[in-house]
């Protein structure tokens, strides 16, 4: 599908003359290592995380109601949403009450992915298997379409069991909104307290 009819959906619930969202669809200069890939920590109604992936000019993107999980066991609810513009992946701000989203946005983490063999084609078929190279995400993932009724598409995103595979909640041990306050400086796989105890003491044995 072409990009501008990808990315009606996002304009058309969006007033650019309020929010600070990006409007613009900039070329994306393409990483040797991989597309982009970004999740953003929204602040809206209900707090969320937003996952996107760069793809044939969009953004595809899910909203994970608990966030991403470095734990295979955990299998958690992607409900796909409109494709973003490119641009979106830098964005970072406060979305004005009243607008659609409204509420503080940050970039949880990101990086660059991969998949094997046609990602379009896999998604379409509603099973795609990929590679993230992220900051706090990292190793082999995969999104699969569910039969769950809803109005959008329903997915899970579960982590593939492999080296970068972690128990616990990555989304429960950092201290995400410090990270928010001091963007750039994140403490990134710094878990908090208690985790960090709790990793002593069985370092001391
Ligand atoms: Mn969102």
């Amino acid at each position: 599908m072409h990009t501008a009819k990808r990315l009606a959906p996002y304009r058309r619930k969006r007033d650019f003359a309020v929010t600070p969202e990006p409007a613009d669809v900039p070329a994306s200069p393409r990483s040797a290592r991989g597309a982009a890939f970004v999740v953003h920590l929204h602040h809206a109604r209900a707090r969320h995380f937003d996952f996107r992936l760069e793809l044939e000019g969009t953004l595809r993107s899910w909203a994970i109601p608990k966030g991403p999980s470095l734990d295979p066991a955990a299998k958690r609810l992607a409900v796909q949403v409109e494709d973003h513009p490119l641009a979106y992946a830098r964005f970072e701000g406060r979305i004005p009450a009243g607008e659609y989203g409204a509420g503080k946005v940050w970039i949880w983490d990101r990086g660059t992915w991969t998949a094997p063999g046609n990602a379009a084609q896999a998604l379409q078929k509603g099973q795609l298997r990929f590679t993230l190279r992220g900051q706090r995400l990292r190793g082999e993932w995969s999104l699969v379409r569910t039969r769950f009724a809803g109005r959008q598409p329903q997915w899970l995103l579960i982590k593939v069991a492999d080296a970068a595979a972690r128990a616990g909640d990555v989304a429960d041990d950092v201290p995400l909104s410090r990270w928010g306050k001091r963007r750039g400086a994140a403490p990134v796989g710094r878990p908090h307290k208690a985790v960090r105890a709790r990793a002593e003491a069985q370092a001391r044995g």
